[in-house]
C-alpha cells in the first residue's frame, strides 16, 4: 500500500526511513505534562523550536500553547518558507489528536539530532507549527468523567468550559461565499477582515485567538485533528443548499483538497481500507461514502461555523479536518498504536505544503502585499476560482497540483502581470519559484506576453489527477494495486493507459 500510495501522488515518498521514538511515554497527557514534554523537547532542541501561547487564555484560564519548529530562524516569518500547522483536541474528549501530536513534537526533535534526512529537510525549509490541544478545559471534564464499559461519555468535554462547540463557533464564512458565488467576480477568498471576525457575536475565547493567531502569520496548509470516527474530511463543510443536511459542496479548489486528504488517508495503515469496520457498530452507513478514506465535508454532515472553512475562505491557509479513530478516549495503554498508525501520514502532509508555487510579488525592488495570485487551470482549461494573496513581505505561496496553469497578479496601482508555468511536483523538493515584478500603472504599460499552451508531457502521476481519480483506470486497477503492491502492474498499466486516457 505504501509504495502504491507513494506512486499514486508522484512524490516518491516511500518512509522506510521512519524512526522508532526513544524516551516517549505514551499516555494521558494532562495540562502540566503537556507543558512539560514541550519544554524538554524546547531544551533537547532550542534551535530548532520555540514555545508560544495564543492571545488568549481558555476559559478556565489555561493558555492555549504551541510549539513552532524550524531550522535556523523560530519566531520569525521567513520569505518562501511556507508556514504549516497541526491543531489538536479542539474537542477536548477527543484525545487521539492530542496524543499523536504530542509524540510527533518528540519525533521532529529527535528526527533532526540524528539527522533523519525527511525530518531534516521539513525543517530547514518549512515552518511548522502545532497546538495539541485547542481545548485543554474540555480535556480536563472529559478525564475526570469514569468508563463505562471501557468508554468515556460521548460528548462530555466535547465544548468548552462555557458549553460552547469550538468547530461551529467560527463565522459563518460559508454563507458569505456561496452569496458571493452568485455574483459575478463576487469575493473568493479573504472574505473576512480580522476585525469583522472577531466582531462576530458570541465568540468563544479560545476561537477568539485562533482567529487572531491565523492572521497573523501567513499560514499555508494545515490540518484539525479530531476522533470518533476515521476520514479524512475536506471543504466545503457546509451545504450550499441549507436546508440540507448532507450535500456534496465542492469547493473551487475541490481536485486539490481531495489530493491533500488522500494523502494524508493512503499514509494510514487503515484509513482507506474498503474492507476495515466502520465505526458505528449498528450499521454505521458512512463507508461508501468515505472511498479512498476521505469525504467532502458537507457531504458527510452539514457543518456551520468550522475552523476548516474559515480557514480557507477567511485566510491563504488550506485546512482539512482528520478523523483519527472511532475511540475518542482509548485507554493511555493503546495510544503508541495509534501513533504508529498516523507517524507516516501525519509526516506526508506536511510535506504537500511544498507543492505548486510560491514566489515574490515587487515592483522595482519594492515589495507588494496584498497582491491577489490568480489561477487558470490550462490543462482543464478553467480558472480556479480562489485566489490567495500576497503577504506583508511581497510572498505567496498557492498549492497546485502537477499541470499547466496561468498565472495572473493583479495589484492596485499596477499593471496586471501574467506568467505561463508547469508544475511538476515532486518528494522533497520546494515549490517552484515564480517571482513577479509589477509595472506601476503611471508606467508606460508593458507588452504582453504570448498566450500559455499547455504542455503535452504531463506527467501521468499527478498531473491529470482529476482524470485520473475520476478515471476508470483508477476505479478499476487503483484497488488492485492499492491491494497488492504490485508497483511492476502499475507501471505497466500506467503506460499502456497513457495513450488511451489521451495524455
Ligand atoms: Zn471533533
Amino acid at each position: 500500500m505504501r509504495l502504491f500510495a507513494a506512486v499514486f501522488f508522484g512524490l516518491g515518498v516511500v518512509f522506510c526511513r521512519a524512526f522508532e521514538l526513544k524516551n516517549f511515554n505514551f499516555g494521558d497527557h494532562g495540562y502540566n505534562s503537556v507543558l512539560t514534554l514541550l519544554n524538554e523537547t524546547n531544551k533537547l532542541c532550542p534551535d530548532i523550536s520555540r514555545i508560544y501561547s495564543l492571545d488568549e487564555k481558555t476559559v478556565e484560564g489555561r493558555d492555549l500553547v504551541v510549539i513552532e519548529f524550524t531550522a535556523d530562524t523560530p519566531g520569525t516569518h521567513v520569505v518562501g518558507k511556507p508556514e504549516f500547522k497541526y491543531v489538536g483536541n479542539m474537542h477536548g474528549n477527543e484525545v487521539v489528536s492530542r496524543e499523536v501530536l504530542l509524540a510527533l513534537v518528540a519525533y521532529l526533535c529527535q528526527g533532526y539530532r540524528e539527522k533523519n534526512k525527511e525530518v531534516t529537510w521539513l525543517l530547514q525549509k518549512t515552518r511548522i507549527h502545532i497546538m495539541p490541544s485547542m481545548n485543554p478545559d474540555g480535556w480536563e471534564l472529559a478525564n475526570s468523567r469514569p468508563r463505562k464499559n471501557g468508554k468515556k461519555p460521548w460528548l462530555d468535554g466535547r465544548a468548552n468550559a462555557n458549553n460552547v462547540d469550538l468547530n461551529r463557533n467560527f463565522p459563518e464564512v460559508d454563507k458569505l461565499e456561496y452569496k458571493y458565488e452568485k455574483l459575478k467576480d463576487g469575493l473568493n477568498n479573504h472574505i473576512m477582515t480580522l476585525n469583522k471576525a472577531l466582531s462576530t457575536p458570541h465568540l468563544a475565547p479560545e476561537t477568539r485567538a485562533v482567529i487572531k493567531w491565523l492572521y497573523s502569520i501567513p499560514f499555508v496548509l494545515s490540518s484539525n485533528l479530531h476522533g470518533g470516527d476515521l476520514v479524512a474530511n475536506y471543504p466545503y463543510d457546509e451545504s450550499r443548499d441549507y436546508s440540507k443536511t448532507s450535500q456534496y459542496s465542492a469547493s473551487p479548489d475541490d481536485v486539490l483538497f481531495r489530493y491533500l486528504a488522500k494523502s494524508y488517508s493512503k499514509f494510514h495503515p487503515s484509513m482507506s481500507d474498503p474492507m476495515r469496520t466502520p465505526c458505528d457498530m449498528s450499521g454505521d452507513q458512512d463507508l461508501p461514502e468515505f472511498k479512498d478514506g476521505i469525504t467532502n465535508g458537507a457531504k458527510w454532515y452539514s457543518v456551520a461555523g468550522g475552523m476548516q472553512d474559515f480557514n480557507y475562505l477567511a485566510t491563504n491557509c488550506f485546512e482539512i479536518t482528520l478523523e483519527l479513530g472511532c475511540n475518542k478516549f482509548p485507554y493511555p495503554k493503546e495510544e503508541k498504536k495509534y501513533w504508529e498508525d498516523n507517524r507516516e501520514a501525519l509526516v506526508n502532509y506536511m510535506f504537500q505544503v511544498h507543492i505548486g508555487i510560491k514566489g515574490v510579488v515587487e515592483s522595482n525592488g519594492k515589495k507588494v502585499p496584498n497582491a491577489t495570485i490568480k489561477v487558470i487551470n490550462m490543462t482543464s482549461g478553467s480558472p480556479i476560482k480562489h485566489d490567495v494573496l500576497s503577504g506583508k513581505l511581497g510572498d505567496y505561496y498557492r498549492l497546485l497540483m502537477n499541470g499547466d496553469y496561468k498565472i495572473r497578479v493583479v495589484a492596485d496601482g499596477y499593471y496586471p502581470e501574467e506568467r505561463c508555468v508547469t508544475v511538476s511536483n515532486k518528494h522533497m523538493k520546494e515549490a517552484q519559484v515564480v517571482d513577479f515584478n509589477l509595472t506601476p500603472s503611471s508606467s508606460k504599460e508593458p507588452e504582453r506576453r504570448n498566450d500559455c499552451v499547455p504542455s503535452r508531457q504531463l506527467d501521468l502521476d499527478g498531473g491529470m489527477e482529476q482524470k485520473l481519480q475520476d478515471s476508470l483506470y483508477d476505479r478499476i486497477y487503483g484497488d488492485y494495486v492499492y491491494n497488492t503492491n504490485d508497483y511492476q502492474l502499475y507501471d505497466y498499466l500506467k503506460r499502456i493507459l497513457r495513450p488511451v486516457i489521451g495524455i
